[in-house]
């Protein structure tokens, strides 16, 4: 039994620094484990180029061994004659993770030689690996049209959970983005534009907003080329019955820095010297308000620049908005789900979903190559 599952989490100086994604795929490996099944577990680990010592799976297959009380086998490899070997010794109830996925230059390029190579090392394919599910990779993609295909115990989750706000809500559906780029998110607001009740808009991606409609945006984080895409968005909202809010005030800084000059703008105009870091308390209030008014909520996207301490302001107020709300709410993308965490407010939230890049696309409609090449898609 082969698993890909979604074990790419931080490490700081060779150690584990959060292990959420580990966990999310207990579930999966405990199941297959209690069924009899021998589990190769493969994974990518971070960007390497080829093999590099420093994202080896050694401190992930250590950190797998303490939650799940039991020895985890390392592989020296991905694939391989040693690879084959130990996999092939692999007693029932047993766990063989496997390198680092892209230690092979096939596994990006989807090659059909690394493909086979994979799947001669099981029977079956379980993919629980949803963070990657948007990308047709070989441990993603290819493997599955050589082993029967099924969907691991989170994907199926992501997947049931993502749809429904997607294609079924409990209405009012209220959308609420931020972060850096209106690019990133541009297929989700083009989805929900004339579908969802409310999109509320808040992070740096307003400033492309507030640009097209020929605002001061001082020296704060403007992506060029969303601009020409928020006027569009703006001329479409006119004609839709989508309510689509901007913020109305701001918190504003010098510097991207913590320990800059900080005021509270009354209005959204941007002086000269000056950069937007947060929404203000109006924006806050009235997102808020909105939020729990919500049947549903779906959130991506921290609403400023919540990394520095004085300006986690709006990002604070709409995850506590969002953790209060009676609404099902779901919340996706990674800072998103790192901000609501650090304010201990995970708990609260209906589904936090591990996946950014897979989130957003399957919000936006876009069929999943991982998710399609599985039997039971
Ligand atoms: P997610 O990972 O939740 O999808 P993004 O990656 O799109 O979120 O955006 C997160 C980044 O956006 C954070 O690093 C944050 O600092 C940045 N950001 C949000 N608002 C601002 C702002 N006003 N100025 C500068 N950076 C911002
Ligand atoms: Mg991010």
């Amino acid at each position: 039994m082969l698993l890909r599952a979604d074990l790419n989490v931080p490490l700081d100086q060779g150690v584990v620094a959060d292990d959420t994604r580990i966990r999310a795929s207990l579930p999966t490996i405990e199941l297959l484990r209690d069924r009899g099944a021998g589990v190769v577990l493969v994974s990518h680990l971070g960007r390497p180029k080829g093999p590099d010592p420093e994202l080896s799976m050694a401190p992930i297959g250590e950190r797998l061994a303490e939650l799940l009380g039991t020895e985890v086998k390392q592989a020296p490899a991905v694939v391989g004659d040693e690879v084959a070997a130990l996999a092939s010794a692999l007693q029932p109830g047993e766990v063989l993770l496997l390198e680092n996925s892209r230690f092979e230059p096939g596994e990006t390029r989807n090659d059909p030689g690394l493909a086979e190579a994979l799947a001669s090392l099981a029977e079956l394919y379980v993919n629980d690996a949803f963070g990657s599910a948007h990308r047709a990779h070989a441990t993603t993609e290819g493997v599955a049209h050589h082993l029967p295909g099924y969907a691991g115990l989170l994907l199926e989750r992501e997947v049931v959970e993502l749809t429904a706000v997607r294609d079924d809500p409990e209405r009012p559906l209220v959308i609420v983005l931020g972060g850096a780029k209106v690019s990133d998110k541009l297929g989700v607001i083009d989805r929900f534009l004339g579908f969802a009740e409310e999109i509320l808009i808040g992070g740096a991606m307003c400033f492309s907003f507030f640009k097209t409609e020929g605002r001061d945006t001082g020296n704060s984080l403007v992506e060029e080329e969303g601009v020409e895409s928020a006027r569009r968005v703006l001329e479409e909202s006119e004609r839709s019955e989508t309510i689509l809010e901007l913020p109305e005030d701001l918190i504003i800084g010098r510097e991207f820095d913590a320990r800059t000059e900080r005021r509270e703008l009354n209005g959204v105009d941007v002086p000269e010297g000056w950069m937007g870091l947060d929404v203000g308390s109006n924006t806050t209030a009235n997102f808020g308000r909105r939020i729990a008014g919500a049947g549903t909520v779906f959130w991506n996207g921290p609403m400023g620049a919540f990394e520095l301490e004085p300006f986690a302001v709006g990002t604070r107020a709409v995850a506590e908005a969002v953790a209060a709300a009676p609404g099902h709410t779901v919340v996706g993308g990674g800072d998103s789900v790192a901000a609501l965490q650090s304010f201990g407010l995970a708990e609260a939230v209906d589904w936090l979903s591990t996946g950014g890049g897979a989130s957003l696309e399957l919000m936006e409609g876009r069929e999943l190559p991982g998710v399609e090449a599985l039997q039971d898609a």
